[in-house]
């Protein structure tokens, strides 16, 4: 399997790059599968719980 050392764009990091379109180290990758989702969960149930049949629910 043929590697290269490879900055990574995000952390700046050498890193084993599988080819010139693996620019992001996997660490990196792994972060950035994980933080959309969760902040946009979180925003959503954030939401869910203000928000009742288009009207704000008042705590
Ligand atoms: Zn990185």
């Amino acid at each position: 399997m043929e590697t290269t050392k490879r900055t990574c764009l995000k952390c700046n990091r050498l890193f084993d790059s599988a080819g010139p379109f693996n620019r992001i180290c996997r660490r990196c990758q792994q972060v950035n599968d994980r933080l959309p989702r969760f902040s946009e969960e979180q925003m959503q149930k954030q939401r869910g719980a203000k928000w009742h049949n288009g009207e704000l629910m008042e705590p």
